[in-house]
């Protein structure tokens, strides 16, 4: 196993950082920590599409770049360490990217086709306030409206959900084939609402509660069958877990590199903290749990670009990756002392940002589950 950069990948990665360092750094800074309106969310998100940022994985034939697993992955964590509200966004239009390829032939043109050229957002509408870890309790309707669809339902922290034209939204046909849950392409013109979600970091980006009543969904706009839906959204979950495993390690690694920078500057007992052998033992702990993470991630990537099942190794990548990134912020901000908690240190933002990516598709119990049954045999849910 070789999971070390090609030639190729090096040199597309070299690139991709120069690029943030001097074009989408300082864009993201003049918003300062506040909410990033959509107009120049979509600027941003143009920039990043020749780089495979919200397209990389869908294929040529679908319109995307048809990158591999890992080099959008290896990419992908030189955002997350720039910007991980950015790489949110561009992770959310590459999910709705890689469902929507799966869609019929006017899907594709009305809506797989504007996504890719960054002019409309998706959302994926899952959680609800009453379903979260457990997706067969979402108790959004799906009724039959001649040939299309009336949805009714609430769905809750909606990555992209206000800046979104249209949402996949997950509900239930009860009168649908298995367990009737489906995918349907809700247009924001139909009429679903939303009201951004303030949290306690990430709110450069949208994180949104949505309203369906009624909202109408012509027989074109369904994207998988009752019945259909939560298998398509399992598999779509399992490939993406590595990609919000390499968010953590990007907000990992922009934690490390401050740390590094502080420890080697900052003077206390005669000489620079670097030179006390505690704050080496921080920093030595950090940079094995990085590493393990993005190996452990890398494998994932690697197997899933090889077509193989890798449920079991992404979901060991992803809890291992987002605990080690509220262990490595932790770490940071110990080694800023007090400045580490200070508004005016890069570390104090970090370290808030860290537990929301364990939240995020999948807590740690629910990957602590998943690894227990793929081991034993035995459901523990
Ligand atoms: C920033 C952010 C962005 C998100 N983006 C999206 C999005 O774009 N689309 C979307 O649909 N959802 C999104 N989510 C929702 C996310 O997937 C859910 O928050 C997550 O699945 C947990 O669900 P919950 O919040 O309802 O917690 P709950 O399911 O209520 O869990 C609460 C606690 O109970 C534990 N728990 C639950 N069941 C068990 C069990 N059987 N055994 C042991 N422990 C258990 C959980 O691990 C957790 O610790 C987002 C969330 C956040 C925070």
């Amino acid at each position: 196993m070789d999971f070390s950069p090609t030639e190729e990948q090096r040199i597309a990665i070299d690139s991709f950082r120069r690029f943030l360092e001097a074009e989408i750094a300082p864009a993201v800074a003049e918003h300062g920590d506040a909410f990033i309106p959509k107009d120049d969310m979509r600027e941003l998100l143009v920039k990043l599409l020749p780089f495979g940022m919200g397209n990389g994985l869908i294929d040529q034939a679908h319109g995307g770049l048809g990158l591999s697993p890992l080099t959008v992955g290896l990419l992908f964590e030189e955002l997350a360490r720039v910007s991980p509200d950015l790489a949110i966004v561009a992770l959310i239009q590459m999910e709705a990217g890689l469902l929507l390829s799966a869609g019929s032939e006017s899907i594709q043109a009305d809506y797989l086709a504007p996504l890719l050229r960054g002019e409309r957002f998706a959302c994926i509408g899952i959680s609800e306030p009453g379903a979260g870890s457990n997706i067969a309790e979402i108790s959004s309707r799906a009724r039959r409206d001649g040939d299309g669809y009336l949805i009714t339902g609430e769905k809750q922290w909606i990555s992209s959900g206000h800046y979104s034209d249209f949402c996949i939204c997950v509900a239930r046909d009860e009168d649908g084939p298995g367990d009737g849950f489906g995918l349907f392409i809700v247009d924001r013109e139909a009429g679903y609402e939303s009201r951004n979600i303030p949290k306690m970091a990430l709110n450069r980006q949208s994180t949104a509660q949505l309203h369906f009543d009624r909202a109408k969904v012509p027989a074109d706009n369904l994207l998988a069958p009752p019945g259909e839906g939560l298998r398509r959204l399992m598999t779509l979950l399992a490939g993406s877990r590595p990609l919000v495993g390499l968010l953590a390690v990007g907000v990992a690694r922009a934690a490390l590199d401050h740390s590094i920078e502080y420890a080697k500057s900052r003077q206390q007992h005669g000489k620079v903290i670097a030179r006390h052998q505690l704050v080496q033992a921080r920093i030595a702990q950090m940079a094995v749990q990085i590493d393990a993470a993005r190996l452990m991630l890398y494998r994932a990537l690697d197997l899933t670009g090889r077509g193989e099942h890798a449920n079991l190794e992404s979901s060991m990548a992803k809890h291992f990756a987002t605990e080690a990134a509220c262990e490595v912020t932790r770490h940071a901000l110990a080694i800023h002392g007090g400045n580490g908690v200070a508004r005016e240190f890069p570390v104090e933002e970090l370290y808030r940002v860290a537990p929301i990516l364990s939240v995020t598709e999948g807590t740690p119990e629910m990957q602590q589950l998943i690894i227990g049954r793929s081991l034993l045999g035995e459901s523990a849910f």
